[in-house]
């Protein structure tokens, strides 16, 4: 495939774009691969790309029923940070945040990582606490993360009102390089490498059964007929249950609706991602000046893509008293994805029941900013049977009661 460069731009400029090549093979699926990755996210792409890039694997296909990115990747509000306050948290996130500093060289594709921090404000006394406690953490993790007093929140975004009636602002953590990245971007520049290495990439296809031969995976029944592998992983986000049950075991996932919104375009007025925790509102302005903004999941389990109108309200409503002037900004659009969520509020990257299948979820309503990451790290537990970065985050943790409670720690997980 050719490299995208400043010369490739020229050329194609002088030739009027007629000689751009498609950014990724549409095949037919082959009867049989190494390795089968269910679901085309982030997740999934990454994982097949580090199996290519990583340790060789590139007979691989990665099966969608939809489109490419058309599921939580291309959903999300895109925020990306790794200021966790536990070990195992802050190692898989903090590896993600530094692919996503050079992942747009990696790709030869432009993500857009845009490094422009994230702020968590702190509007209780119990969360100043939470927060001085998770920088000292941060600290010795080797995440860089600053607990910030309420003058410095004001100077890093004016337009905030820090003495609000209910919520004033007490300070901040703050992670200069946490930020944003163009989600569609990051699943397309995934899927262009790994078709770049010869990797199938089969849209529109539904993985509709799982065949075992005694206690390992066989292969996929799909609507395009049975795909063998020696090899399955498993990445279907909100979906992650009904795969499982497919192979005849059960996951301690729930799946819910979250849903985001932005606003009309405005001129640009906050350059970086104010997330409020006690309210529950995070916000951000894209490239186009829509405030981009989102709240927390549904209370009620569905599939609907869709999330309720009071939880908009909600969210907009909280923001209002720390940024009064969303009150005169109009709704463009809202949308929702189905996120996949654990007790502990921590993914699942482990070995399961059935052998030769593994499954990466429960990533919840934060895992664009571990798509790298848990690529890197899923990619070597499927390869070489264990990796470092996930072998916190097995199945067994539930049995075991080893949870990762990053519930408590953070409150909310975007
Ligand atoms: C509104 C919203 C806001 C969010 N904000 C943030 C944020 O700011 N920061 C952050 O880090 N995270 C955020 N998240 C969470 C983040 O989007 C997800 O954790 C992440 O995108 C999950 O990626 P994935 O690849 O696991 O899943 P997905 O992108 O959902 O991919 C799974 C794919 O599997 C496919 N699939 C399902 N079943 C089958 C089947 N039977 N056969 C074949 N294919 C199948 C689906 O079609 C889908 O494309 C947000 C999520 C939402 C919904």
């Amino acid at each position: 495939m050719r490299k995208y460069s400043a010369f490739a731009i020229a050329r194609e400029a002088a030739r009027h774009h007629s000689g751009w090549e498609r950014a990724w093979r549409s095949p037919a699926p082959k009867p049989f691969y190494d390795v089968i990755i269910v679901g085309a996210g982030g997740h999934g792409l990454a994982s097949a790309y580090y199996l290519g890039k990583n340790f060789g694997i590139t007979n691989v296909a990665v099966i969608e029923k939809g489109w490419l990115g058309g599921g939580n990747t291309g959903r999300n509000t895109t925020i990306i940070r790794s200021n966790y306050l536990q070990d195992p948290s802050a190692a898989i996130y903090e590896k993600s945040r530094s692919l996503y500093e050079t992942l747009s060289q990696d790709l030869n594709y432009n993500i857009m990582f845009s490094p422009r921090g994230v702020i968590m404000l702190a509007q209780t006394h119990h969360e100043v606490r939470g927060y001085l406690r998770t920088a000292h953490a941060n600290a010795l993790q080797g995440v860089e993360t600053r607990f910030i007093d309420k003058h410095e929140v004001k100077k890093l975004v004016p337009i905030m009102n820090i003495e609000g009636p209910r919520y004033p602002v007490l300070g901040g953590l703050w992670q200069p390089r946490g930020g944003t990245a163009r989600h569609d971007a990051v699943a397309w520049g995934y899927a262009r490498a790994c078709s770049d290495m010869g990797m199938d990439i089969i849209q529109q296809t539904e993985v509709t059964g799982i065949t075992r031969d005694g206690g390992a995976v066989a292969g996929v029944e799909t609507t395009k007929g049975f795909i063998g592998c020696k090899k399955l992983g498993v990445v279907v986000a909100g979906h992650s249950g009904v795969l499982a049950e497919m192979a005849g075991f059960r996951l301690p996932l729930e799946s819910v609706a979250l849903q985001a919104l932005v606003s009309e375009p405005i001129k640009p007025i906050m350059d970086v991602v104010v997330m409020a925790n006690t309210v529950h509102g995070y916000m951000s302005q894209s490239d186009k000046g829509e405030m981009v903004i989102g709240g927390g999941t549904d209370s009620h389990n569905n599939y609907t893509q869709r999330g309720s109108f009071h939880h908009i309200e909600e969210t907009v409503r909280a923001l209002i008293e720390t940024f009064p002037m969303l009150s005169r900004l109009k709704m463009l659009r809202q949308w929702g994805g189905i996120v996949d969520v654990t007790g502990d509020r921590s993914p699942i990257l482990s070995k399961t029941p059935v052998d030769n299948m593994f499954i990466n979820c429960g990533w919840g309503t934060g895992g664009f900013k571990a798509i790298p990451g848990s690529g890197w790290g899923f990619a070597e537990l499927m390869a070489r049977g264990h990796s470092p970065l996930t072998a916190e985050f097995g199945l067994e943790r539930f049995r075991e009661g080893r949870f990762i409670d990053e519930s408590v720690a953070a409150g909310v997980a975007h």
